[in-house]
């Protein structure tokens, strides 16, 4: 999938760095910089309200890094990354422990972990090999004449 973070401002590499964590953590999906023009599956902005993600289908969707939670402290890769996993198709898990990416802030600003944890990266490769089932045509057996 493609990702667009043009519009992330200040947080571009820290989305580009959760990007690569994702790419690292899983082999189901590739997250890669859209081309220039081209529309892109994932859009990821910078505003001044709390980070959250719309996700649209699966790996697709806008993310906003939110100025809020980086004002208090809160790290820019793992909120990158955790708002990401959203798009990957994981919910939250709050509260959590900081080993998992999907507790967010309920781990605390000095939980600085921008990796999922082993079952986090089994759920994303799960909702992949589903998608690609679902999306292969059936293959109809050819009938044998009689
Ligand atoms: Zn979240």
């Amino acid at each position: 999938v493609t990702y667009d973070a043009s519009g992330a401002a200040e947080f571009r590499s820290a989305v580009d760095r959760g990007a690569a964590i994702w790419n690292e953590s899983v082999d189901g999906v590739e997250l890669r910089p859209a081309a220039s023009g081209r529309r892109a599956d994932i859009r990821v902005l910078a505003d001044n309200g709390w980070p959250r993600a719309l996700p649209g289908p699966l790996g697709s969707g806008t993310v906003y890094i939110g100025r809020q939670a980086v004002n208090q402290g809160y790290d820019t890769v793992r909120i990158s990354s955790h708002e990401l996993g959203h798009i990957l198709g994981l919910p939250d898990r709050k509260p959590g422990p900081c080993s998992s990416l999907m507790s967010g802030s309920s781990a605390g600003v000095s939980c600085t972990n921008p990796y999922p944890n082993a079952a986090e990266k089994a759920e994303v490769e799960e909702n992949f090999s589903a998608s690609v089932r679902a999306s292969v045509p059936a293959v109809r057996s050819a009938a044998v004449g009689g």
